[in-house]
């Protein structure tokens, strides 16, 4: 994403009042998004007025309420203990952890509907998170790497883009013309395989098109039609935890 100006803003009217991002591009309508931790994002035209933001923000009132109501259902998930039987996500699939201990080498594998670590410090849950952050790690240099040079290929590229992997709070992915660089979020190797293209595929539209503009999504649903299932999917799944 190229953002040219971005910025916390604070919204109130009557008795409302709430926090929202503000991002300016070349664009040439508002947008709003309410995002799964119930922040809200707009996103304006470079020369948009504040009044006019305000205005916009008033009119969209009902609509972001309900939205923030609706995220606020969810409870924010339960920090890991990292013990067994606690439930971990993989390529979009659940599995129990089951923590054992390693008389040989440890390692971490799937076995059924199990992430089985087997540790040499089973007891330690401090440990069982190091051997399983490590996993996912090495899990998602593997994936994502693989996924990428797939979807590459039908933008028939002359070189696959470079990968780099960060485990961030906000963003699913970004594209740096600079450094001709796709950047993942480690997180994303907790979603469905149909997901991750998505979100690699919409930061290799950026290699054409670098804002959010009509242009990008008319490119982005010539690579994926329904573009737009996906993308509720995706905010359907918070990647929190
Ligand atoms: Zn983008």
């Amino acid at each position: 994403m190229l953002v040219d100006d971005f910025m916390k803003k604070l919204f109130t009217y009557l008795s409302v009042t709430f926090e929202y991002e503000l991002i300016r591009e070349k664009r040439t309508h508002m947008m709003i998004q309410v995002k799964p931790d119930r922040s809200v994002v707009v996103t304006a035209p470079l020369d948009t007025k504040d009044e006019k933001i305000d205005a916009f923000l008033q009119r969209k009132l009902r609509w972001i309420l309900k939205h923030r109501r609706h995220f606020e259902k969810f409870k924010p998930e339960i920090p890991k203990e990292y013990i067994s039987g606690e439930i971990f996500r993989y390529l979009g699939q659940e599995y129990q952890l089951l923590v054992q201990g390693a008389t040989d080498k440890e390692c971490v594998f799937l076995q059924g509907d199990k992430l089985v670590v087997s540790s040499w410090r089973p007891q330690s849950s401090l440990y069982t998170r190091k051997l399983l952050d490590a996993w996912y790690g090495q899990e998602g240099a593997r994936v994502f790497a693989e996924q990428l040079q797939l979807c590459a290929m039908r933008f028939k590229l002359p070189h696959v883009p470079k990968l780099a992997i960060r485990s961030m709070t906000s963003r699913h992915g970004s594209y740096s013309p600079r450094t001709k660089r796709v950047c993942l979020n480690l997180k994303l190797i907790k979603l469905d395989l149909a997901l991750i293209d998505y979100i690699i595929i919409h930061e290799l539209c950026h290699i054409t098109c670098h804002g959010h503009n009509q242009d990008f999504y008319d490119l982005l649903e010539s690579y994926l039609p329904d573009w737009k299932r996906l993308e509720r999917n995706l905010r359907d799944s918070a990647l929190s935890g």
